[in-house]
């Protein structure tokens, strides 16, 4: 590890190592490589990072699956210390802020990118990688969404928040990729995918679904192969209508600051991608049907900011173990719940606080009415929603209100929680432009009123 290559041989590299890995790599064998390559990469880290030095003392490397972890606030109060790079997070944060604001996004400090997450302000996660982590992230992306490769090479648009050049930079051969900001407007990318159609679309859902609306109108006249939801959690009755508009697949990449974790396989199904990141898992729930839990992170390859034992703030139900017929033993994600901090709080008959998931009230809120065009929930305080619809067109806002209003005090009694304060209104949630759309919020202590 750590030999200089080419970003060209990078590239290729990463893109021949990902097709081969997907297949090979089952059971003992994946757990070997994930051993080895974890083992290397705490080493390297210890050797070049001051904080993890300090972190891991004289811990052995082969005990890297119990060695202490962090999180985003640890990664960002310690950043200057723990990237292998001596670069200060006041450099690389005034760069990245520098590059957003003037809109030009090419944030480099020497030979690095920066990149800012599109996170709350003040949660906001920085990463720095270097061109051949870079290539590597690129090859290794493409070879697992790309569904075959044509004589005319693969075109790929994607639709994002970082505007970084990790993606501006990506048109070489058979591969062409296209990025825009998601603060381009709808008309606008209407007009560049009808003169420059993708093979492959991504963007957050709620992007592709206003693209949608075009591609239903006639004014967006494209046939990608398929499209790819990046960043947000896709919900079912999105992903039909996306599926149906476009006539296509709907895939998904599940990918942070922190790595790339998981893309979807010819067969739809999230694979966790384990020959780049270990994914360990916290449990959250755990009953019958499904066990959610919350990952914790090894990225067996990145060297510039290393992210090891990591805890992310989502949850995740993962499948039961079986295997995907696409010929993948890597672990299959059933569903992204949504953040951690999301989860709402409720008072039960007993007094006692109960936890319920973003996504069963997600479910609640789509199954009462067909007329709720979009909706945000936001959890103020505990044992209150505050319910936002915005409705199809001729529906009536006091009778879906009712029927709203009813499947949720059904669905929080399924739970044993009797008594909550419901806000119904009109209103649409929040756009993409600012921040991820998140249907269901639970607003942080200092924001209640
Ligand atoms: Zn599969």
């Amino acid at each position: 590890m750590g030999a200089a290559m080419s970003p060209g041989f990078a590239l290729a590299h990463s893109f021949w190592l990902a097709r081969h890995n997907f297949r090979r790599l089952h059971g003992a064998a994946l757990a070997d490589y994930q051993d080895r390559r974890a083992q290397s990469i705490v080493g390297f880290a210890r050797r070049h990072s001051p904080f993890y030095a300090a972190l891991y003392g004289a811990e052995p490397a082969t005990r890297w699956r119990t060695l202490p972890t962090i999180d985003k606030a640890v990664m960002m109060a310690n950043l200057s210390t723990l990237n292998t790079r001596q670069v200060k997070l006041e450099t690389a944060l005034e760069t990245a802020l520098a590059a957003e604001s003037s809109r030009d996004f090419r944030s480099r400090v020497g030979d690095l990118t920066v990149g800012l997450s599109s996170g709350t302000s003040g949660h906001r996660g920085l990463f720095l990688i270097d061109e051949q982590e870079q290539a590597r992230w690129a090859g290794t992306v493409v070879a697992r969404v790309a569904p075959r490769i044509r004589r005319h090479g693969v075109r790929i648009t994607l639709f994002s928040m970082s505007g970084s050049n990790l993606y501006q930079r990506l048109q070489r051969g058979w591969l062409s990729f296209q990025h825009f900001n998601l603060a381009t407007p709808i008309d606008e990318a209407v007009t560049r995918l009808n003169s420059h159609p993708p093979d492959l679309l991504a963007g957050p859902p709620s992007y592709l679904h206003a693209l949608s609306e075009r591609q239903l109108a006639g004014e967006l006249r494209i046939r990608p192969e398929r499209l790819i939801s990046v960043a947000e959690v896709l919900e079912p009755q999105i992903e039909t209508q996306l599926r149906e508009r476009f006539a296509c697949a709907v895939h998904q990449i599940y990918q942070c600051t922190e790595g790339l974790i998981g893309v979807s396989c010819k067969n739809g199904r999230l694979h966790l991608q384990e020959d780049l990141v270990v994914v360990q898992t916290e449990s959250v729930e755990a009953t019958a049907e499904s066990q959610r839990v919350t990952p914790i992170i090894t990225d067996l390859w990145r060297q510039v900011q290393p992210i090891i034992r990591y805890r992310l703030n989502d949850i995740l139900a993962l499948c039961p173990a079986e295997a995907c017929s696409c010929g993948s033993g890597f672990r299959t994600i059933e569903r992204i719940e949504g953040r951690l901090d999301d989860v709402c709080r409720f008072a039960a008959s007993d007094g006692s606080l109960l936890s319920v998931f973003p996504a069963t009230i997600r479910r609640m809120v789509l199954l009462a009415s067909g007329a709720v065009r979009d909706y945000e929930v936001i959890q103020e305080r505990d044992s209150q929603l505050r319910v936002r619809l915005a409705l199809a067109s001729g529906a009536e806002l006091n009778t879906v209100a009712t029927l709203v209003r009813k499947a949720i005090e059904a669905g929080l009694r399924e739970q044993g929680i009797a008594d909550a304060d419901l806000v119904i209104e009109a209103g649409e949630p929040q756009r993409f432009t600012t921040k991820k759309l998140r249907r269901v919020r639970r607003l942080p202590a200092e924001e209640t009123i």
